[in-house]
């Protein structure tokens, strides 16, 4: 099965960048199947890469390997084996029963991600090309891993973009078996940094948690002693949690969703913390932050971690003026000295443009800020080189002057 591109669209592979646009082809073999494995040649005929195939998606084929090697259940044993080491050597297992195992494209698998969740994966598959082979990776993960249990939460608006139905349910295993901890409402709790936090795998967000933060919750906690603490789109409490047992003065945890919150409460007091230094409140962050200007609140520590504004480049322009407006916001908010956490993990806003809106909206709200720290992704959320796309999540620590 081959796929033959336009004269001097071969580039990107060369450069190792593992997708394939719709425009880039100058014929398809008419008998591919949705997911199928492809030969990519250039138009001269020579082999370039072996990937996916979408045949509805912009991204038309998915690198799997640069070699002339087959795609095989043993090829991805490989990658799986190579994706379970990367997460050794980092030792990201010494803060955290919760990490990524496989992160996409910068672990050589387009389309999955996979979480570990203590004794439980919950595999996310978002492209033809890895629906085509989630059975016998899910099998390849069961065999390297020794766990049992999979999760599947391919429920993800990105899948309508490759003709695909969102998916969710068990995978593996049997998912109310006691050695997993997950009561029936498939809710378990992990640890991270000696915290706990309840996870709620079938209704979260993402697969449940927001795994990437972790890193930066707990520079946060590094942070917090004797602050009034502001955190915006606090979901179920990550930052708040590491701030409160970190010495807080005060936490107010801002989301919209009334189930991140009543977590974010269990969650308090599964780590004994004191629950009178802290308040949850119910509502949109863009007002309510205009709110607390204009009833001339102030906080020491304020942490922004925005849903996704920008998706893709498209978006980043509308993207700009939300991030801008409650960074503004912010800063008029702190307190000489006090700290802004900053985050953006719009795909469409690279790290410059998001410094470049940060500085702008300090400027605008009259204030000198300094920063301090250039904050990303954990370990466990690894970038290859050639896919910089990989590198989603962007922070900034800012100090007020
Ligand atoms: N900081 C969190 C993750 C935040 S995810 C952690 O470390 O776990 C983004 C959160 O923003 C979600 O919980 C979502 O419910 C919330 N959200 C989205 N739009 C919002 C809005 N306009 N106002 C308040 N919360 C919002």
């Amino acid at each position: 099965m081959n796929i033959k591109l336009n004269a001097g669209r071969e580039k990107s592979l060369l450069r190792r960048h593992p997708w394939i646009f719709a425009s880039a082809i100058k014929q398809a073999d008419s008998d591919l199947a949705s997911g199928a494995t492809v030969d990519l040649l250039s138009s001269d005929g020579q082999f370039l890469a072996r990937a996916s195939y979408s045949p509805i998606s912009q991204i038309r084929a998915r690198v799997w390997t640069f070699n002339d090697e087959p795609v095989d259940k043993e090829f991805f044993r490989r990658r799986i084996k190579s994706a379970i080491e990367l997460r050794q050597m980092s030792k990201v297992d010494s803060h955290t029963n919760a990490y990524r195992l496989l992160h996409g494209e910068s672990d050589g698998m387009p389309g999955f991600v996979v979480d570990r969740y203590k004794d439980l994966l919950v595999l996310q598959s978002t492209t033809a090309g890895s629906d085509f082979w989630k059975e016998i990776v899910a099998d390849v993960l069961v065999e390297e891993t020794g766990i049992q249990n999979i999760y599947e939460r391919s429920d993800v608006d990105v899948r309508e973009l490759e003709g695909l139905k969102p998916i969710a349910g068990i995978l593996r295993g049997t998912i109310d078996d006691t050695s997993t901890g997950l009561s029936t409402s498939l809710r378990l709790t992990i640890d991270e940094y000696n915290l706990k936090f309840q996870v709620d795998i079938e209704h979260g967000h993402k697969t449940g948690f927001y795994l990437d933060q972790r890193h930066n919750r707990h520079r946060v906690g590094e942070f917090a002693e004797g602050r009034d603490v502001l955190n915006c789109f606090c979901y179920t409490g990550g930052f708040s949690i590491h701030a409160l047992a970190n010495g807080a003065k005060s936490v107010l945890s801002v989301d919209s969703s009334a189930d991140a919150l009543s977590l974010l409460e269990e969650n308090i007091t599964l780590n004994n913390l004191p629950a009178e230094r802290h308040t949850c409140l119910e509502g949109d962050v863009f007002q309510l932050l205009r709110k607390f200007r204009d009833a001339n609140r102030s906080f020491d520590m304020i942490i922004l971690d925005p849903p996704k504004f920008a998706p893709t480049a498209a978006h980043a322009e509308k993207a700009s003026r939300a991030y801008k407006d409650i960074n503004l916001l912010a800063f008029k908010l702190l307190r000489h000295g006090g700290m802004l956490f900053t985050y953006s993990c719009s795909g469409g806003i690279d790290a410059a443009l998001f410094q470049k809106i940060v500085a702008s909206a300090a400027l605008d709200a009259g204030v000198d800020a300094t920063i301090i720290e250039h904050l990303s992704q954990g370990s466990d959320h690894p970038v290859s080189l050639h896919f910089p796309e990989g590198a989603y999540l962007k922070g900034l620590v800012c100090m007020k002057g």
